[in-house]
């Protein structure tokens, strides 16, 4: 329980535990010593950005690093770059030409695996192609592609060539791609026939189809076709086929020379807490961001294989499929396969088959394996991974002690990261080497300042709670919202002076931070604010608990109270016994307060596509009022 306004002690589970790496970890990471790295960014905060874009390819070197005209900032100032000479020439022109840049699994058992200079190759014919359809700079392009290597060479293509692309996740229905391509005024939709879910074709055509519409703004779909037999046909002159735009395209595409400015792409947010915010993000200090943080939060290694298994059609795709790793030179493995089919060891047997080193996903599916039990990663050989990595939501200490003990065999440190659409790049995380501690995500990393704050942007002491916030502009930071730059602005004026990221967190007596809900789902019992995952972990810490969703419901003589929503472990019933097992579990985890008054018993919860809890789905349900924007909630 944490008052936001004055601050006090925090009683948490397992304070004061902690899992510290073997010390080669430390010896051999490219962070080295992280307070050190720390200092010295702190020292001089130009010197330490100056030095990271300084290992990158610029077509013109910048004037000076940072232009902070607070609410806005420029990075790189008047430098001019591509993101592609980095992401692939760089590569070509060096000993990694002949190395593999992606490796994609079809659900059908497919593999396909582009060099960088196969990658180079095709990115450029695409480029090309875009161009003869009359795409040139700052057009926007909509990417609406199932996980195949196309979704990554049409995203690199139009960044070659200067377009903005705005990815949309092929989940989504006709109306939500509507609104995504009609608010980007966008010239050309990247399609595909179908995609492939669960052995089943869907036929992503048909929802384009219908979201093009109202949208007058479109001159061309461009569509992959999958399907041989038969073959989807096309509209003469409007539609065209992916291949053979790149079979006309021509071997020659110089990369644009960006300024660091410039837009590089639009994307937006999960809707997790409302409606989705366009976010947009520039070439320069997007680069730069990108590429520091997939080299030193992952560790990346030359010989590693990595795996992520979001979809590009989220910030963390975008980041760190695409952009990152290719940028450090890596070799990414992509798959196009759902967590549980054709059975719920797929995930293992691909850590098995590749000899994946790094690997990186969400707790969502954490604790759906959770929930599955622990014979289906035993029976695979995960001893190739070497650090694993978290994102999207809290990570629950339980999902935390079952991640590293079942997945990481004690043995690998997990990397759980905070950072936002809107931040670009990871921000807040324990570093490769440094004690972890579950529940706590860590400290922002090197170049981040990252603190906890009353509602006046003080900093609260250590062990108390409040508003996560980050003081000092990053690179790789939004620079505006989609045609709502006033939105952008609220970001940093909620509370003066600093980037207000809408979470709550806890800052620990070790100044590690914990995050404890969002700022719109906080929960005041008696004057109290509880934290929406303080409840739910201290549900999930029960052994028959896969995951729990808590909410607060008007009372009129404690302000709110509790209802919580429970998702078993395979094995377990539901019963009255369980639930007054669980309110005393609670009670002793966290303490009386925090008790749910009611919990029910659900087989599903409502989640965005991308996997997170809409909490408020869930409210609005239990009130009977309008749940709001519903546009990304899972079918
Ligand atoms: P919207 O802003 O539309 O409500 P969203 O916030 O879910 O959607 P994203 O940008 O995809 O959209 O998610 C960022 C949020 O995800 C963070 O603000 C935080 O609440 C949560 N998050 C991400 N990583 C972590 C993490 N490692 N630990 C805890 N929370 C995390
Ligand atoms: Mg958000």
């Amino acid at each position: 329980m944490h008052e936001i306004k004055e601050s006090f002690d925090v009683k948490l589970a397992e304070d004061e535990k902690y899992y510290v790496p073997d010390e080669k970890y430390r010896r051999t990471s490219w962070i080295g010593d992280y307070q050190r790295r720390y200092d010295e960014f702190l020292a001089d905060p130009d010197a330490f950005w100056n030095d990271i874009a300084e290992e990158l390819d610029w077509v013109r070197h910048w004037d000076r690093v940072l232009e902070w005209n607070y609410p806005y900032a420029k990075w790189f100032v008047n430098a001019r770059l591509n993101i592609t000479s980095n992401c692939l020439d760089r590569h070509v022109a060096s000993d990694r030409r002949n190395k593999a840049a992606l490796i994609w699994r079809g659900e059908d058992g497919t593999e396909r695996v582009y060099t960088y200079q196969k990658l180079l190759t095709e990115v450029i014919h695409f480029a090309n192609g875009l161009k003869k359809v009359g795409v040139s700079k700052g057009d926007r392009v909509c990417i609406y592609m199932p996980m195949v290597p196309e979704q990554a060479i049409a995203m690199l293509a139009c960044a070659r060539i200067g377009a903005v692309h705005s990815v949309v996740f092929a989940g989504f229905g006709e109306t939500a791609l509507n609104m995504r391509i009609t608010d980007a005024q966008a010239k050309i939709v990247i399609t595909a026939d179908i995609s492939i879910r669960r052995g089943k074709a869907i036929p992503l055509i048909t929802i384009v189809k219908e979201a093009i519409l109202n949208a007058p703004s479109v001159e061309h779909l461009v569509i992959l076709r999958r399907r041989r037999e038969p073959p989807v046909e096309m509209r003469p002159d409007f539609e065209l086929d992916f291949y053979e735009l790149m079979r006309n395209g021509g071997a020659d595409c110089p990369p644009e020379a960006m300024d660091a400015e410039d837009p590089l792409f639009m994307l937006y947010t999960s809707g997790s807490t409302g409606t989705p915010k366009g976010v947009v993000h520039t070439c320069g200090g997007y680069m730069v961001g990108t590429y520091y943080t997939s080299k030193y939060v992952f560790d990346l290694k030359e010989n590693d294989i990595y795996w992520c298994t979001a979809d590009p059609g989220w910030i963390t795709g975008h980041s760190y499929i695409v952009y990152g790793p290719l940028i450090v030179g890596a070799t990414v493995f992509i798959s196009e396969m759902t967590l549980d089919y054709p059975d719920p060891g797929i995930w293992w047997r691909l850590i098995e088959e590749q000899r994946i080193n790094i690997f990186y996903t969400a707790p969502t599916a954490i604790r759906t394996f959770m929930k599955l039990g622990e014979a289906w990663p035993e029976k695979y050989d995960l001893s190739s991974l070497r650090i694993i990595g978290s994102v999207g939501e809290p990570l629950n200490p339980e999902a935390f002690e079952w991640y590293y003990h079942v997945i990481g065999k004690d043995r690998c440190p997990i990397v759980d990261t905070w950072w936002q659409t809107e931040t670009g790049m990871q921000m807040i995380t324990t570093m490769v080497g440094e004690p972890m501690r579950p529940g706590f995500v860590g400290k922002g990393i090197p170049g981040v300042v990252a603190d906890v704050v009353d509602k006046d942007g003080a900093s609260v002491p250590l062990g108390s709670g409040g508003f996560l916030v980050i003081r000092t502009p990053w690179p790789a930071m939004f620079r505006t919202i989609y045609n709502n730059d006033e939105r952008y602005r609220q970001y940093w004026e909620t509370i003066p002076g600093v980037y207000t990221a809408g979470d709550l967190a806890v800052k620990g007596t070790d100044g590690y931070i914990m995050v404890i809900g969002r700022s719109d789902d906080i929960i005041i019992i008696s004057g109290h604010n509880i934290g929406t995952a303080e409840v739910e972990s201290a549900l999930v810490s029960h052994q028959a608990v896969a995951e729990a969703a808590a909410i607060g419901k008007p009372d009129p003589l404690k302000g709110n109270s509790i209802k919580a929503f429970v998702i078993l472990r395979v094995g377990n019933a539901p019963s009255e016994k369980l639930k007054k097992d669980l309110m005393y579990h609670v009670r002793m985890t966290i303490g009386p307060i925090a008790v749910p008054q009611e919990i029910a018993f659900v087989e599903k919860l409502p989640k965005t596509r991308s996997g997170k809890i809409m909490r408020r789905v869930l409210k609005a349900q239990e009130m009977g009022v309008d749940p709001g924007d519903i546009s990304t909630l899972e079918e």
